[in-house]
C-alpha cells in the first residue's frame, strides 16, 4: 500500500521560484508592472493591461462540475494539474482562480488551492490572509454599514428609513450566530437602534463588484450605484446619496490589482476575489481572466461547485460583462460522486459498485445538456481518486464513449500535470475541431421572470418556478425602479439541482420557489435567493479548524 502525503506535507516540499523571476523571465512583465509581497506573491499592476490592449486574447478554458459532495469534486485541483499538463506541451498556460475564503477553510473544507502535486502555493498564505484583499473588502463592506448608521445618528438628511436598510454586514467567516442581531442599543449618544445582520464576506456586493469592475473608475461608479436601502417613502437610497463612493474606493485601490503566485511546477497562477457559486456568482475577478488572457496563450479558469451554478453565472454574466468568448468547457467529475449521485451512501463509497455509478451518470448528463445548451466544445475529466477500480473506470470512459462525448481520465492530483496530458490533449483537440456557438441563455431585456424560468428549466431541469409574495412584490418595485432588465444571479444549495440539498441524481417534474430577491446594482445583477440557502453559513460539528495547528517554527499544519 503507497503511503499518500498531505497537501500541506507536499506543498512544504517544494521549492519555489521567487516570484519575481516569473514575473520578469516567464511572464515579461516590467519592473514597475508588479510589486513584491514578499518572495512568493506579488500584485499585478492594471497597466499590464494597458501596455497589452492590442495583443490578442488567449483562450479562456472554464473547468465547472457535477452537483458536488461535500468534500468538493476536484475542480481547483483539475484547473492547476490542466495548466500545468498544457505547459508540459510547451502551450502558455496560467490559472486563474478565486481567492478562498477563511469560511469554508476552518469549517468544511479546509483549503481551496488544490491538492496533491496540482496545488497553486505558498498553500498555507493563501489559505489563511493572502494579501490581505478579503480585508480590504470586508473593511469597505462595514465602512459603509457604519457610513449608513452614523448618517441616520448624525440626522438622517436623506431620510434613510433604519427598517428598510439592506446593507448588512460581513466576516469572512461561518459565523450562524450573526444572521439576525440587533444594534444601536444602549441610548442617544448609540446610535438607532434596528435589526442587522451578518454575511459572509464572499457574498458581499463589494466582492462582486470587485470581480467584475474592470477599472478604478468603473470600480467608483459602480460602488456609487450600490443600493443600501429605501426612504421612509420607499424610494431607493445609494452610496451616492450618501457620499462615501471615494472612500470606499480609495479602502478597494490595491485590492482591486490581481495577485500572482505559481503552482508547483511554477505555472503561473493569478488568484483574486472569491465570490461562493451558492450565494453569489462563483467566478474570481475580470481583471485576473483578463490578465491572464493577455500574459499567457491559454487561461484555465474555475467557476464554483457545479455546473448549474458558478459555471451557468460565468457564462451568463460574467462572460456578458466581461465580453469573454470562451474557447472550452471541462466537467469534472469524480466516479465516488457519481455513485453517490446514483444512491450511495457516503460510508459505503469503499466499494466498487458500477450499479450505483450507472444510475449517478444522469447528474453528469445534465451537465453535459447544460454546457451544449451554451454552444460550447467540451471535455469529461473523471479525477481519477486511488479508491477508483479500474472497472469503474472503464464503466464510465465506455459510457462517454459510446454518447460520443469525449473524455480524459485525469491523474493530476498523483502526478501533477504528467497526470493531465490527455485532457490536454483532448481539449486542444476539441477546441480546434468542435464548434462553438456560445450563447447566453437568456436576454437581459426579458422580464424576470422569464429569465428565471430559463434558468431553472434549460439548466436545473425545473418544470416551473413558484415564488412567496415578498419576492412577487419585490419584482413589482424592481419593475418601477427601472431594474428589471439586469441578468438574474441565482443563489442555491450546491449539493442537488433542486432547491433541497437532499435531493440528488437528476430530478425531474420539480419546481423551485425564489422565496425573495436582493438588488446588487452595483455588481449589475439581480440576486434570486431560492428555497432556504444561507447568506451566512454555519460550522458543522467537527469544523475542519480542530485539525489544524502551527508548530513552533511557524509551519502549518492540518490545512489538508
Ligand atoms: P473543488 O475545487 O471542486 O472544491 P478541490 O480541488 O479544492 O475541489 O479538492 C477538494 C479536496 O479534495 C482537496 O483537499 C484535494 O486535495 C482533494 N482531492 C481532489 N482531487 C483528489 C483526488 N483525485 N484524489 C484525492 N484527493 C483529491
Amino acid at each position: 500500500n503507497k503511503k499518500y502525503k498531505s497537501d500541506i506535507d507536499i506543498a512544504q516540499q517544494v521549492s519555489l521560484f521567487p516570484i519575481k523571476q516569473l514575473a520578469e523571465n516567464y511572464l515579461e512583465l516590467n519592473d514597475d508592472e508588479f510589486e513584491l509581497f514578499g518572495k512568493y506573491k506579488a500584485k499585478l499592476s492594471l497597466q499590464i493591461l494597458e501596455r497589452l490592449k492590442n495583443k490578442p486574447s488567449g483562450k479562456v478554458v472554464l473547468v465547472t462540475s457535477i452537483n458536488p459532495t461535500p468534500a468538493g469534486e476536484g475542480k481547483s485541483t483539475v484547473t492547476v494539474g490542466l495548466a500545468q499538463a498544457l505547459n508540459q506541451l510547451n502551450k502558455r498556460a496560467i490559472v486563474a482562480l478565486r481567492e478562498p475564503s477563511l469560511g469554508p477553510t476552518l469549517g468544511m473544507k479546509g483549503g481551496a488551492t488544490g491538492g496533491g502535486y496540482s496545488q497553486v502555493l505558498p498553500m498555507d498564505d493563501i489559505n489563511l490572509h493572502f494579501t490581505g484583499d478579503l480585508h480590504a473588502i470586508t473593511t469597505a463592506n462595514n465602512a459603509l454599514a457604519a457610513f449608513i448608521d452614523n448618517h441616520i445618528h448624525q440626522g438622517n438628511e436623506v431620510g434613510i428609513d433604519p427598517r428598510r436598510i439592506i446593507w448588512k454586514r460581513v466576516l469572512d467567516l461561518n459565523d450562524r450566530a450573526l444572521r439576525y442581531i440587533t444594534i444601536g442599543l444602549g441610548g442617544p449618544t448609540h446610535g438607532v437602534p434596528r435589526e442587522d445582520h451578518f454575511d459572509i464576506t464572499v457574498a458581499s456586493e463589494i466582492m462582486a463588484i470587485l470581480c467584475l469592475a474592470d477599472s478604478l473608475a468603473d470600480l467608483r461608479s459602480r460602488l456609487a450605484e450600490v443600493v443600501i436601502g429605501y426612504t421612509y417613502s420607499n424610494k431607493p437610497v445609494t452610496v451616492a446619496d450618501i457620499g462615501y463612493e471615494g472612500a470606499l474606493t480609495l479602502i478597494l485601490k490595491e485590492a482591486i490589482k490581481p495577485n500572482l503566485v505559481q503552482t508547483l511546477e511554477h505555472t503561473p497562477a493569478i488568484i483574486h476575489g472569491g465570490p461562493f457559486a451558492n450565494i453569489a456568482h462563483g467566478c474570481n475577478s475580470l481583471l485576473a481572466t483578463k490578465m491572464a488572457a493577455k500574459l499567457g496563450d491559454y487561461v484555465v479558469t474555475e467557476a464554483g461547485f457545479g455546473a448549474d451554478l458558478g459555471a451557468e453565472k460565468f457564462l451568463n454574466i460574467k462572460a456578458r460583462i466581461g465580453k469573454i468568448h470562451p474557447s472550452g468547457v471541462v466537467i469534472v467529475a469524480t466516479i465516488r460522486a457519481l455513485k453517490m449521485h446514483g444512491g450511495l451512501k457516503k460510508n459505503d463509497l469503499q466499494q466498487e459498485n458500477t450499479a450505483a455509478l450507472i444510475l449517478g451518470f444522469s447528474n453528469l448528463k445534465k451537465h453535459i445538456e447544460t454546457i451544449k445548451s451554451f454552444g460550447l466544445p467540451y471535455v469529461v475529466a473523471i479525477n481519477k481518486f486511488i479508491t477508483d477500480t479500474d472497472k469503474e473506470i472503464k464503466t464510465i470512459l465506455d459510457w462517454c464513449h459510446d454518447n460520443s462525448h469525449p473524455a480524459a481520465l485525469c491523474e493530476v492530483w498523483e502526478h501533477g500535470g504528467k497526470g493531465g496530458i490527455d485532457l490536454a490533449k483532448k481539449l486542444l483537440k476539441t477546441i480546434d475541431e468542435e464548434q462553438n456557438q456560445f450563447k447566453h441563455l437568456y436576454d437581459t431585456a426579458s422580464s424576470i421572470k422569464q429569465k428565471i424560468f430559463n434558468i431553472a428549466n434549460i439548466v436545473y431541469g425545473a418544470t416551473g418556478v413558484q415564488y412567496t409574495s415578498k419576492a412577487e412584490k419585490q419584482m413589482n418595485d424592481f419593475d418601477q425602479f427601472g431594474w428589471s432588465q439586469l441578468p438574474i444571479c441565482m443563489a442555491k444549495t450546491q449539493y442537488s439541482l433542486t432547491d433541497e440539498a437532499h435531493v440528488l441524481g437528476r430530478p425531474e417534474n420539480f419546481t423551485i420557489t425564489i422565496r425573495e430577491f436582493k438588488i446588487s446594482l452595483g455588481a449589475g445583477f439581480i440576486v434570486a435567493i431560492t428555497g432556504n440557502i444561507m447568506t451566512m453559513p454555519g460550522l458543522p460539528k467537527k469544523p475542519a479548524a480542530l485539525s489544524m495547528d502551527v508548530n513552533d517554527e511557524g509551519l502549518a499544519t492540518g490545512l489538508f
